[in-house]
């Protein structure tokens, strides 16, 4: 087995007994991206330099007897968090050339944590999109089948993760891009709760639902990361105070191990919500998902039949939501304080035209629009006002169901990783994308995406789709116990 295969556990394992360096971890991530990357296009940088020094430092620590989780541990990072002295591109030309003057706190906590940073993950434009076809740098490629999405917006980081590139990765979500990709890719991505992890440092898309998370190999890895990067933090006025729990502990000891007699959800209650499961599903899908469901069944949960009226209204809202905040957070490129500056202008007005004319591709340019409409004098209390009210009672709807149920099982996806270029011209098709994962956006909810096996897909190859958890806010613990159920099995 080649050391970029290990997760990170093993990784972890190996470090602390000398049997491994963290160099020779770094050098195989680093060998893995030069060998896959020309096809399957996940990075935008690697910083092969910084890295190795970086791991020489762990080892270091590692040889004076420190023993973090993350010490000495490889990881990519999404192009849309800060990374001092790196470029931060956001997968746009517009920021082509902006070198980032800070790190993000997610990145300072990494650092302090002596976990690795390899490089930049591709992303759709300021991570609008859910196929990774919107990047300025061109797509990214589903290393389990080329021709394929590795969904989006964080399709570089779930393609990275799944090719062995790095033992984990960062991405942000705003309305899935964590979890749909983490599904297209077959691997396990994590959404926490809205404020569990500060955005300082992450280039804002909708900042009333922005969070950012992990792709890992494993359940475990993921609370092993969620615990490092989580926490209150004085630079984002939106993080909770809230303890950070040892998520790994949790998910080890007690009747969690291997020991079949013993039910470790026992007294859980999963619902399982019919407006997800509407008959046009997928019946390759729906199939995969009752397979989880008795997995989790078989570990002594019990499988309830919930409600939750208004989810049809999920994708309407979140792109009328959306595109206000987007239109509202992008006017800062305006190309006077950085990136991209067109110099032919004959005034301020042109100024502003040519350059973000130039800069922005037509996915940003639509919602920047979009969001101007809706916000505008005529339209903001027929829009924008009505989509916050409705946003309400999609919140009330989950706390309704929280008062039944512990957690919510539902697909993450109507469907495996489609076609690149099968619905690059079809936004509202690529908004639908959306339909299971915006919900839990909008409410600010943690949810995970488990692999839940494979699916086969028109032309006959199989791919993988996922199951996704939901649990109430800041539950992040409950979610990644029943996750690592799923995935025992
Ligand atoms: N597909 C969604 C969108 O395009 C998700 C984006 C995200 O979570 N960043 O808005």
């Amino acid at each position: 087995m080649n050391l970029n295969e290990l997760t990170i556990k093993e990784a972890h394992q190996k470090l602390i007994s000398g049997e491994i360096s963290s160099r020779a971890l770094t050098e195989s991530c680093l060998a893995q991206i030069k060998k896959e990357d020309k096809n399957i296009h996940a990075c935008l940088a690697i910083c092969e330099e910084e890295a190795l020094a970086a791991a020489d430092k762990a080892d270091a620590r590692l040889k004076m007897g420190e023993t973090g989780d993350l010490l000495g541990i490889p990881y990519l990072c999404k192009d849309i968090i800060m990374t001092k002295g790196l470029k931060t591109t956001a997968g746009s030309k517009i920021l082509e050339n902006y070198v980032a003057p800070y790190d993000a706190t997610v990145i300072k906590k990494l650092n302090e944590a002596g976990a690795i940073l390899l490089g930049k993950t591709n992303l759709d434009e300021f991570a609008h999109g859910a196929s990774t076809e919107n990047s300025a740098y061109g797509p990214t490629h589903n290393p389990l089948d080329l021709e394929r999405v590795p969904g989006g917006s964080s399709g570089g980081s779930a393609a990275a993760v799944a090719a062995k590139m790095c033992l984990f990765s960062l991405g942000s979500d705003t309305g899935g891009s964590i979890r749909q990709p983490a599904s297209f890719c077959g691997v396990v991505g994590l959404k926490p709760s809205y404020g569990r992890v500060s955005r300082f440092g992450l280039l804002s898309m909708t900042s009333s639902t922005d969070v950012i998370g992990p792709f890992t190999k494993s359940a475990y890895d993921a609370a092993l990361v969620l615990k490092t990067i989580a926490g209150v933090d004085a630079l984002d006025a939106t993080t909770v105070p809230e303890v950070v729990e040892h998520y790994d502990k949790i998910m080890t000891g007690d009747n969690m191990e291997n020991n079949q007699s013993t039910k470790p959800l026992a007294g859980i209650k999963i619902g399982w919500p019919e407006e997800y499961f509407l008959p046009e599903l997928d019946f390759n899908v729906l199939a995969r998902l009752q397979e989880a469901a008795a997995t989790l069944e078989a570990a002594g949960a019990i499988i309830k039949k919930i409600s939750l009226p208004y989810t049809k209204y999920a994708v309407p809202v979140y792109y009328i939501i959306t595109p206000s905040e987007i239109s509202s957070n992008l006017a800062r490129f305006d190309g006077i304080g950085w990136g991209l500056a067109k110099d032919e202008a004959v005034n301020l007005q042109d100024f502003y035209k040519q350059t973000r004319g130039a800069g922005f591709g037509p996915e940003v340019k639509r919602r920047v629009m979009l969001g101007t409409y809706v916000l505008s004098a005529g339209y903001y209390d027929a829009y924008y006002k009505r989509a916050q009210a409705v946003r309400t009672l999609i919140l009330e709807d989950f706390n309704k169901a929280f008062a039944e149920v512990d957690l919510i099982l539902t697909p993450t996806s109507p469907h495996p990783a489609f076609k690149i270029g099968q619905q690059a011209n079809d936004p509202l098709a690529m908004y639908l994308e959306d339909v299971f994962v915006t919900g839990a956006s909008l409410a600010g909810l943690p949810a995970i995406s488990m692999p839940a096996g494979l699916v086969s897909t028109e032309d006959g190859n199989n791919m993988p789709i996922g199951a996704q958890l939901i649990a109430p806010r800041l539950q992040e613990a409950s979610l990644l116990r029943a996750a690592k159920i799923l995935e025992k099995n």
